[in-house]
């Protein structure tokens, strides 16, 4: 073994923890399963509406003061495609996506489902092109961030396209 081998370490994680969500994470949650709808909160210094709802403004540091509802639309960002299990997550490949749903100003991170992911590669692509996505809730939504995933919306046609150039 040569000093420039690269060497592995063992280690070992298995915690249970509980910890307070706090007023706003449990309206937003909260909202999730008696509403079926997904909440953003206004900062009154920039005007962002920041999904999913938060007490303050990450850039300004102002507390956010009105609520209001986002989506079932939106746009995907960008996106990972895991393909190694990990606990606590549906078992792999699964897509996750960040998704900035009409109406907000920052972009929300959850798994896609409904792509066929035998052919990785061609879902790839298709997620590159930043396609537009609904919200799907469960059955039976019980105020976690799994009461919803985004599903892609079919391509527009080319007739549906409004032409920009001049
Ligand atoms: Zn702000």
């Amino acid at each position: 073994m040569s000093s420039n081998d690269l060497i592995t370490i063992q280690g070992h994680w298995n915690f249970k923890y509980t910890y307070f969500a706090g007023e706003v994470a449990t309206r937003f949650f909260n909202e999730l399963k008696d509403n079926r709808r997904i909440m953003g909160s206004l900062c009154p210094s920039c005007n962002r509406l920041l999904v999913p709802a938060r007490a303050f403004c990450d850039a300004c540091m102002a507390r956010t003061t009105d609520w209001r509802s986002v989506g079932p639309e939106g746009t995907l960002e960008t996106f990972t495609i895991i393909t190694t299990a990990f606990p606590g997550l549906p078992e792999p490949p699964i897509v996750m996506a960040y998704v900035t749903l009409d109406g907000a100003d920052t972009a929300l991170i959850n798994v896609v489902r409904g792509e066929d992911l035998s052919d990785i590669q061609a879902v790839a692509k298709r997620l590159n092109e930043q396609p537009r996505v609904t919200v799907r809730f469960v059955e039976d939504p019980n105020g976690r961030i799994t009461d919803f995933w985004f599903e892609l919306l079919p391509k527009p046609s080319t007739s549906d396209v409004k032409g920009t150039a001049a």
